[in-house]
C-alpha cells in the first residue's frame, strides 16, 4: 500500500476537478486493501471514501479531511478463470481488462461494456450497464470486505444477496462495504461467435468516440433517464409530441440528452463547465472547471425540470460531501 498525504486529488479523478485528501490511500492488491483498513482503524480515521478510476465522481474543491482508498490494477494482472465459464478479477482491474481476458481465452458476454470506463469494484457496486446489458446478467459472487463495529469481515455475496436494481446494489446501499474481487459467468464462444462479440464491443466503441465528448474531462451521464412511469406521464403532458419518441426510441424512458436539448440548455456554460454540445446530458469540463460550476449547471437543470414538470431528474454522477 501507498501513502500519499495532502494529495491533489483533481489529478487523479476523471472531471480533474477536486480538493486535496488528507490522506490517499493506494491499494493494488488484497494485501494492500487490508493494511490500508489497518492504517485507518490505527489511525482512528472517520472518514473514508473508496474510488476506483474516479470515472462516475464530482469532486469538492475543498479539502478532504480523511482517507480516500483508490483501489486499482497493479503491474501483474490479478484476473484468473477459476473454473470453466468463471473469470475471477480483483476489483482494481478495469472492466475492460475482464472482458479482453474473456475473449484471450475464447469466452463472450460483457461486449456491450465496450468503452464503458471503470474498475470492477465500482461496476459491481453501480451495476453498470451499457447497450442493454448490464453487470448483474454476469456477476456470479463478489467478495467484499464489510467494516462492523468490531472491524472489517470478509463476505461472499452471490448474485441474489448482492441486491441488484437499476444502477444500485446492496454494497451500494451499504455504504460500509468493499468490494475485493468479483467472478463473471462468461460464455464459451465458438470462433465464429467470439469475432461477433468482438465486433459488437468495437462498434460499442466508436459509437461512444462518435457520440460522446471524450475530448473532454467528463463523468458520464450526469443523469439518470427518467423511468418511473408516473414521471414520464407528467412530462409527456407537457410534451405531448415526445410521446412516440419516449415509446419507441427510448423503450418508455425520457431520455435526459433530450429533455435538456429542449430545454435550450446545449452549450449552456458556466465558468469553465459547459453541457455538451455533442451529447447534453454530458457536463465537460472545457480546461478550469471548478466543482461550483458543474453543480451550478447540475442545479439548473434540475430547476428547469422542476418548473416544467414539479419533479426534479436523478443525478447519475455521484456527488461527494467533504464537510459536514
Ligand atoms: C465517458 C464515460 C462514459 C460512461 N458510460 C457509462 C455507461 O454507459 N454506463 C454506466 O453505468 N456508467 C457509465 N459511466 C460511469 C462510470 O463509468 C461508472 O460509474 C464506473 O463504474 C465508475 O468506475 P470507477 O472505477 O471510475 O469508479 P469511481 O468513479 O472511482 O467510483 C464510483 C463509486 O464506486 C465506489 N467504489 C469504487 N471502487 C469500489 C470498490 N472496490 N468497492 C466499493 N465501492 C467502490 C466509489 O466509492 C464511488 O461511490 C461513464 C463514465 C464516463 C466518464
Amino acid at each position: 500500500m501507498i501513502k500519499h498525504e495532502y494529495f491533489p486529488l483533481s489529478s487523479i479523478l476523471y472531471y480533474r476537478i477536486g480538493g486535496t485528501a488528507r490522506y490517499l490511500l493506494e491499494a493494488q492488491s488484497r494485501d494492500d486493501i487490508q493494511e490500508a483498513v489497518d492504517f485507518v482503524r490505527a489511525n482512528g480515521i472517520e472518514r473514508v471514501l473508496v474510488v476506483g478510476l474516479g470515472s462516475n465522481l464530482l469532486f469538492p474543491d475543498d479539502p478532504y479531511d480523511g482517507a480516500v482508498l483508490r483501489i486499482t490494477a497493479g503491474k501483474t494482472p490479478q484476473i484468473v478463470e477459476a473454473e470453466e465459464g468463471l473469470v475471477e478479477s480483483f476489483a482494481g482491474e478495469t472492466l475492460d481488462e475482464v472482458i479482453n481476458f474473456g475473449f484471450s481465452h475464447g469466452y463472450a458476454g460483457l461486449e456491450w461494456a465496450g468503452g464503458l470506463p471503470g474498475t470492477v469494484g465500482a461496476a459491481v457496486r453501480g451495476n453498470v450497464g451499457a447497450f442493454g446489458g448490464e453487470v448483474k446478467d454476469r456477476l456470479c459472487s463478489a467478495e467484499v470486505l464489510e467494516m462492523t463495529e468490531s472491524g472489517p469481515v470478509t463476505r461472499f455475496l452471490d448474485n441474489r444477496e448482492l441486491g441488484f436494481s437499476y444502477r444500485n446494489s446492496v454494497v451500494k446501499g451499504s455504504r460500509k462495504m468493499v468490494v475485493v474481487s468479483a467472478g463473471f459467468e462468461l460464455e464459451r464462444a465458438s470462433q465464429a461467435q467470439l469475432e461477433i462479440a468482438k465486433e459488437s464491443y468495437q462498434s460499442n466503441i466508436e459509437y461512444r468516440e462518435k457520440n460522446h465528448p471524450l475530448e473532454y474531462p467528463t463523468c458520464g451521464s450526469v443523469f439518470k433517464n427518467i423511468t418511473g412511469k408516473d414521471e414520464v406521464e407528467r412530462v409527456l403532458a407537457v410534451w405531448p409530441d415526445a410521446r412516440e419518441m419516449v415509446q419507441g426510441r427510448w423503450h418508455g424512458k425520457l431520455s435526459m440528452g433530450y429533455a435538456i436539448n429542449r430545454f435550450g440548455l446545449r452549450g449552456h456554460q458556466i465558468g469553465g463547465a459547459q453541457i455538451s454540445t455533442k451529447h447534453s446530458n454530458f457536463i465537460v469540463n472545457l480546461g478550469d472547471a471548478r466543482f461550483s460550476d458543474v453543480h451550478g449547471l447540475i442545479q439548473k437543470v434540475k430547476e428547469e425540470f422542476t418548473r416544467a414538470f414539479g419533479f426534479a431528474p436523478e443525478a447519475e454522477v455521484e456527488i461527494v460531501e467533504c464537510k459536514g
